[in-house]
Order: C-alpha cells, then sequence, then structure tokens
C-alpha cells in the first residue's frame, strides 16, 4: 500500500512538473508576428478606380505612389524610377476603416495579419489602459509604436490614428492599484479622470454603459476644456439627446435607436434594476411600442451636432444566433486562438442558455430591427460608421468587416454609402478628409485592388487582390500566408499559457472578470 502510495505521489509530481514545464514553454516559446514588407515608389497601372464620391468608376487609370503617399491620379502616368505594378484593370478603392476594435497585446501576431488580409488598412481601436503598460491588452504607448512601425514598413497592420482611454464606466472597470475615483461616479472623479488621460496623451474618452449622470456631464464638460471628446456607449441612465447635446461624437451599438425611441424610454432610464433592461419582455415591448417620431427627432439632432452612429450589427447577430450551429460553426474560427475561441463559445452558450425560443426569437427581431434603424439614419442624415467590435465573440478579426458592410448594405444603404462608410466617412470622423479613405493626390497610398465590382454587389469586398499599405505592397500570395500563419499561431500549442500567463497577470482582465 505504501509503495502505491509513493508511486502515486510520484507520479502526482510528475505530472504537476510536466504541466509547470509546458506552461513555461507556452510562456517564453516565442511567436513572432509576419515579417512586413518595406514601401517603395510605385506605379500602380490600369486600375478601374472606384470614384466615392460619384459612384464613377473610371477605366484605365493609374496611381503613382511616392513615399507612402498617393503623388498623382491620371492616365498613362510615366513611372519613372517607380516599380510597375499591373493592376490588369482591377477595381481599386481606399483601404478600409473598422471603426470599431479593441486590441490585445498579441494583436501584432494574431489579429492585425487579419485585418491586412481584409483590407483593413486602419483602425479606431475602442479600448485602453490607465498606465502605460498591461500586460493582456494594448495600450496607448503600443498602438502608438505600431502606427510608426506600420507607416515605417517594419509591421505588417493596420494604422491607429487615434488612441482611447480605458472605457469609463463609474469604477469597477478601474483595475486594481488605481484610484477608483477615476471611473468618474462623481463630478471631481469625472475631472481627475479627464486630467489624467490628457496628461497621457489620450485623443478622446470613452463612456460606458454604467456610468452614473453627474460624472458623465462632469467628463463631457471637463473633456471640451482639453480638447479631447467624448466617443462610445451612451449611459442608460443619460438619454440620447442630454448625450449629443453634452457634445457625444459617436455612439456605438445597434442598441440606440431601439432603447430611445419608444415611450418607456425614460422609464427605463430610471429604473432600480437594470437587469429588467435585458428582458425578453422588454425587448418585445421596445420592439412592439418603436416609436418613428422619436427616432425621427433622435436622428435630426445627431445630424445637427454631427454625432455618428457605429452600429456594429455583427455583435447583435451574436445575441440572436448564439444557439446557430451554423454560425457557431464558422470555417473561420480556425482563426482564432484556441483560449478566445474556447471564450467565444462560452459566451454564445451562457446566450443560448440564458433565453428560451421566444427569448432567442426576440433577440433576432432586435437584430433584424437594429439593422433596418441604421438605413433609417442614413437616409436622415446621420453619419454611419462601420465597425465590427473584432475581436468581441464572433467578431473575427478583418473579415468581420465585410460582413459589417453586408449588414450595412441589408439596411437599405446603396452600396456606394455603403463602401463610403469604410472609408470617406471615417476619414471625415477623425479630421484626416482628403488625405485618408480616398483615392487622390495627397491623400495616404492605402489601396485595395479587388477582383469584382463592389458597387455590383457587396459580397465583392471579399475578393481582396492586392492591399497597399503606405506604400508596401501585400499581393494575394503574401496575404495568403498572413492568413495561414495566422492560422498556425492560433491552434499553436504554447497559445493556452501565453493567454493564461498575460490574462492573469493584468489588472484590466481582472477587474473585468470580476465584473
Ligand atoms: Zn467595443
Amino acid at each position: 500500500m505504501k509503495k502505491i502510495l509513493s508511486l502515486l505521489a510520484r507520479a502526482v509530481l510528475g505530472l504537476g512538473l510536466l504541466f509547470g514545464l509546458y506552461l513555461a514553454a507556452g510562456i517564453i516559446y516565442p511567436l513572432s508576428a509576419p515579417e512586413a514588407i518595406a514601401p517603395r515608389d510605385l506605379l500602380l497601372r490600369d486600375v478601374r478606380l472606384i470614384d466615392l464620391d460619384t459612384g464613377a468608376i473610371r477605366d484605365g487609370t493609374d496611381i503613382l505612389v511616392r513615399d507612402g503617399r498617393i503623388a498623382e491620379v491620371g492616365r498613362e502616368l510615366p513611372a519613372a524610377d517607380a516599380e510597375v505594378l499591373d493592376a490588369n484593370g482591377r477595381y481599386a478603392l481606399p483601404g478600409l476603416f473598422d471603426m470599431h476594435v479593441h486590441s490585445l497585446r498579441m494583436a501584432p501576431v494574431l489579429t492585425h495579419p487579419l485585418q491586412v488580409a481584409a483590407g483593413v488598412t486602419a483602425v479606431r481601436d475602442m479600448g485602453g489602459c490607465l498606465g502605460e503598460h498591461d500586460s493582456w491588452v494594448a495600450c496607448a504607448a503600443d498602438k502608438r509604436q505600431w502606427n510608426r512601425d506600420v507607416i515605417a514598413g517594419r509591421m505588417v497592420g493596420p494604422r491607429f490614428d487615434v488612441v482611447t482611454s480605458l472605457a469609463i464606466n463609474g469604477g469597477k472597470e478601474i483595475p486594481s492599484g488605481w484610484d477608483p475615483a477615476l471611473g468618474s461616479a462623481t463630478a471631481a472623479g469625472a475631472r481627475a479622470r479627464v486630467e489624467h488621460d490628457a496628461a497621457r496623451g489620450i485623443d478622446f474618452l470613452k463612456p460606458y454603459s454604467m456610468l452614473p449622470r453627474e460624472g458623465y456631464f462632469a467628463l463631457a464638460e471637463a473633456a471640451a476644456e482639453q480638447d479631447l471628446y467624448l466617443a462610445g456607449h451612451k449611459p442608460v441612465r443619460v438619454s440620447a439627446l442630454e448625450a449629443i447635446e453634452a457634445g457625444q461624437r459617436s455612439f456605438e451599438h445597434a442598441f440606440l435607436f431601439i432603447w430611445e425611441c419608444f415611450p418607456g424610454a425614460a422609464e427605463v432610464r430610471e429604473t432600480e434594476n437594470l437587469r429588467e433592461v435585458y428582458t425578453h419582455a422588454m425587448r418585445e415591448r421596445m420592439l412592439d411600442k418603436h416609436s418613428e417620431a422619436m427616432c425621427d427627432a433622435l436622428m435630426d439632432n445627431m445630424v445637427a451636432a454631427g454625432a455618428a452612429y457605429v452600429p456594429t450589427h455583427t455583435t447583435r447577430k451574436l445575441d440572436a444566433y448564439s444557439a446557430d450551429p451554423d454560425f457557431r460553426d464558422d470555417p473561420r474560427l480556425r482563426y482564432v486562438p484556441s483560449p478566445l475561441r474556447t471564450l467565444w463559445l462560452v459566451d454564445a452558450d451562457s446566450m443560448a442558455g440564458r433565453t428560451d425560443a421566444a427569448g432567442l426569437g426576440s433577440y433576432r427581431r432586435f437584430y433584424e430591427f437594429g439593422i433596418a434603424q441604421s438605413g433609417r439614419a442614413h437616409a436622415r442624415g446621420v453619419q454611419v460608421l462601420a465597425g465590427t467590435d473584432s475581436p468581441d465573440s464572433f467578431a473575427f478579426p478583418g473579415f468581420a468587416l465585410h460582413d459589417e458592410l453586408a449588414h450595412l448594405a441589408q439596411s437599405g444603404m446603396s452600396n456606394l454609402d455603403v463602401l463610403r462608410a469604410a472609408t470617406v466617412e471615417p476619414a471625415r470622423f477623425l479630421g484626416l478628409e482628403g488625405r485618408a479613405g480616398v483615392l487622390a493626390a495627397g491623400a495616404r497610398a492605402d489601396i485595395l485592388l479587388l477582383d469584382a465590382d463592389p458597387l455590383a454587389d457587396i459580397e465583392n469586398i471579399r475578393t481582396v487582390n492586392t492591399v497597399v499599405l503606405a506604400g508596401a505592397v501585400y499581393d494575394r500570395e503574401y496575404l495568403d500566408a498572413l492568413l495561414e500563419e495566422v492560422e498556425s499561431a492560433a491552434g499553436h500549442w504554447s497559445m493556452w499559457p501565453k493567454f493564461a500567463w498575460q490574462a492573469l497577470r493584468s489588472p484590466i482582465f481582472r477587474a473585468q472578470a470580476a465584473d
């Protein structure tokens, strides 16, 4: 017996040791980001240029790229010393913006290559940190460095034109080691928070759903004094009209028009138990009692204030399809690192488990009604921007932007306006009009070549043949190699130890997990 016990003890010890070795090896095993391509001067010969102002297609156009910018657009341009790349009549449009993403520190290995392969050449990252470093999520310093590396051709990835704050939600989100008052529950906390973020060069502040009224309004006021602005969720306790008046510049996710445009909206804002907002009965009530007149007034206010709408319909699709086997078995899951894939499926399970068939039905209605609202908002003049919330559950980095463009087309927007929502309009929102999101002299050389015409069918946005990013040329062969590299990194044996090690040491992750 004693012998058996000691054998057993040794076996357990051995296994523990092996597991420890696996963890340690996984953590330190280097997974490198794909190699970037150096920018060069370039003459793109014979493109079908899609003019996003008029919807005209200009056959036989040449684009000359010098020093990472478009130097000239015209016919039969001389190449001089620029390298000639024959586009063979492929469709050319500006690189795409994804106006709502989140970035992990491992983004250069796991998500940036997917974004570039999908033609996403710039992102608005909607996550942040309080300090300069986190083991799990990317902070402002990471994103600024990535942006420099991408422009210099040292890294494969999208541009990061602006950086945001950690989401501001009243205090529970504040990582340990920081003053919870920075969650801006009070006016004093909000002022301290603005000072904190302004001192770190943050470009805009992201309000979140549970932010109390007092903190929200103080935040908006203090932000304006520092030339910062708010962009993010509409806090539940604040009405959209109040938020627009306070100067919030963008509203994220397809809840906005459903929650705000029904006669019980004021009651919801004041409800004691916020869980009630998320019930099947409440969703049905919001949809049944939806008031177009209320939405018209809200949309007109957004137009007058220049507030943008970023519906990220992809995230609502998860709510509606969490139990659907086809949705859950998406072949693109192979590009998602195994720990994240597990989290996504757990998320889908809990969504599906939380609700019965009737509840799922109301989520479908909510999802589809939300899509229709994007079309209505756009028709009324609201600036609608394409964003995905990737890598949130089932928002596949890169690919999800194509999915979102299909959603916007489904909403009734013309294909031309859908393309503008990922190019011209984001550039305008970011103050980069004429310098990005357009194929014209002086703009940055972020160019997509597609095999098929996206004006004829928005699904053709998926036919990316070549991506030019700041003058670096990524052809189809290279883009396929990028996909393969991500797939192999995503399934790599070291992924679990890496994720666990990075997440568990992250105060931001721990605060989120506890919430
Ligand atoms: Zn988000």
